[in-house]
């Protein structure tokens, strides 16, 4: 429980961002939430979370500001909608702490921008899904300066198992883009892996029992294939459209930087070709769909 109660405004309360303001509710932050939708509202109030009817109110009451926010874009239009209010936030350092996954160009200059005005901004994204965001438990991974980390860990701490400092801003994005550029691939080799062990005549389920006691294993296959695919649950809270987004960034990542990833390139293409499956789908679906394709 924070000495002085601390007020967090939460933007966006989808799958991540209503277990994260949840959480931070529970661990004696006064937190403030706003979503587009009176739906997704409803539920943090429901969770002890202070909604507001506007995002210009809550981040005039706030000290510290979280994103849950689907892209970069999202992220930009916020912060630009409200700069002149953040400009007149004087004599308090308001730091944003986005948990989205987003674009480090974006972040970079998002942060450049708020220093100009005496605040700061994390690019901090996480993995963990809905679950960790609802127990604390997230891993996160932050870019941005060692001044504004410290100001920050109480929340961070209170979200987060696991914070990562990987470097100055845009660091955070770019260590996202790479951890889900590789559970990407998992989840298409893993489903690849498990297809040549049918067609080979071998039960699935015991070639996954094998491959999780040995070194093919990857979170993926530890965690993603027995309870979201081989189940046939499909339901881990994270969509094939936010998916293809986090493939789509780390493969212009690469063109813009020049680094040469064959596989990437595989990868990317399948992911952004699998058109059975909508956006709105979970992505553990793209598991099942390889398996049987
Ligand atoms: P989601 O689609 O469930 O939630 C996003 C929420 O943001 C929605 O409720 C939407 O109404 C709201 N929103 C959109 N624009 C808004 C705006 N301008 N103002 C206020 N609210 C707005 O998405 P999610 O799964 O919670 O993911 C959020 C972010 O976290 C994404 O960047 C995603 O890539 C990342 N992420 C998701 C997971 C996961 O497992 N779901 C894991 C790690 C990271």
């Amino acid at each position: 429980m924070p000495e002085v109660q601390t007020t967090v405004g939460v933007i966006g309360l989808g799958s991540m961002g209503l277990g994260m303001a949840q959480t931070l509710a529970t661990k004696g932050f006064r937190t403030l939430g706003f979503d587009l939708s009176a739906d997704r509202r409803k539920l943090a109030e429901d969770a002890g979370v202070l909604p507001q009817s506007t995002i210009a109110d809550l981040v005039a009451a706030s000290a510290f500001l979280v994103f849950s926010l689907p892209t970069a874009q999202d992220v930009r239009s916020v912060v630009e909608g409200h700069l002149d209010l953040l400009k007149g936030k004087t004599g308090q350092r308001v730091i944003i702490i986005d948990t989205s996954t987003s674009e480090p160009d974006v972040s970079r200059d998002l942060a450049k921008r708020l220093e100009a005005l005496g605040h700061g901004f994390l690019d901090a994204p996480v993995s963990g899904g809905p679950a960790g965001a609802a127990s604390g438990k997230l891993t996160m991974m932050i870019g941005g300066s060692e001044e504004d980390l410290a100001l920050a860990r109480p929340v961070i701490e209170a979200m987060a198992a696991k914070a990562l400092h990987v470097g100055p801003s845009g660091a955070g994005n770019v260590a996202k883009l790479v951890n889900n550029l590789l559970a990407a691939a998992h989840m298409i080799t893993t489903s690849e892996g498990l297809k040549l062990a049918l067609a080979a005549g071998i039960d699935p389920e015991a070639a996954l029992r094998v491959v999780n006691a040995a070194s093919g294993k990857s979170m993926i296959s530890e965690v993603h294939f027995p309870t979201w695919v081989m189940s046939d649950r499909f339901d881990s809270g994270f969509s094939m459209g936010l998916m293809r987004k986090d493939v789509r960034l780390a493969k212009k990542l690469a063109d813009s930087t020049g680094a040469q990833l064959p596989l990437a390139e595989q990868v990317a293409s399948l992911w952004a070709g699998s058109t059975e499956l909508a956006d709105s789908d979970d992505f553990t679906r793209m598991g099942a769909f390889k398996a049987k394709n």
